[in-house]
């Protein structure tokens, strides 16, 4: 297998961003980045400064790193929710508007790209377990690339969705715990019988 083989593609600014942050090139980053610019095309929205874009991504991979930087969802800021149902689909509300989409990775993704031999024998390593670490890489390369030279709606389907709010991050005030004295988040705290409040970890 001719591992220094390039690949030729041209990644863009934003993508480098995500990069950057994320630390490699991957398909799941690409994912990621592929619905947070569908999102802020569809939503008219730009990078995400407080909490009026939402995004709520179904799984808890690479993906998540495109949506932190393109749209500025961070979990700090609340306006992130990360279920971790395994599943490849993004929903972005935008609050001003109220308007909302839902992104949902179609079945069959299939290479199409020029290193087509390679990449279905890499793939087959990858799924026998025998690849190696330079090969899962060159795998994941490859398929980040073929994922970026595909129309959108080849890989996600996009539906409109229903504007549901999560609400804004609670600001509650913080008690000490009655067991280990720690500061904390009293909405977050645990009654025990007697009416004592507990942090979770203690209470657990
Ligand atoms: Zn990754
Ligand atoms: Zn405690």
């Amino acid at each position: 297998m001719k591992e220094t083989e390039t690949i030729h593609f041209k990644i863009p600014d934003d993508l480098k961003k995500c990069i950057e942050f994320h630390g490699h090139l991957c398909p799941g980053l690409v994912y990621g980045y592929l619905v947070a610019k569908a999102a802020m095309d569809l939503l008219k929205i730009k990078r995400s400064r407080d909490e009026e874009v939402v995004a709520i991504s179904e799984n808890d991979s690479c993906a998540v790193d495109a949506l932190q930087i393109l749209l500025g969802t961070s979990t700090g800021k609340g306006n992130l929710i990360l279920k971790d149902y395994g599943k490849n689909v993004y929903t972005v509300l935008n609050r001003s508007n109220r308007k909302a989409y839902r992104f949902s990775r179609k079945k069959h993704y299939q290479y199409e790209g020029e290193s087509k031999d390679e990449f279905f024998q890499l793939d087959a390593a990858v799924s026998s377990g025998t690849a190696t670490e330079k090969e899962k890489r060159r795998h994941k390369m490859l398929k980040a690339a073929d994922l970026l030279s595909k129309p959108f709606h080849d890989i996600f389907s996009t539906a409109e969705a229903d504007c549901v709010m999560p609400s804004y991050a609670p600001l509650a005030r913080s008690k000490a715990c009655a067991a280990c004295g720690e500061m904390t988040m009293s909405s977050k705290m645990v009654e025990t019988e007697n009416g004592t409040l507990l942090c979770i970890p203690c209470a657990s």
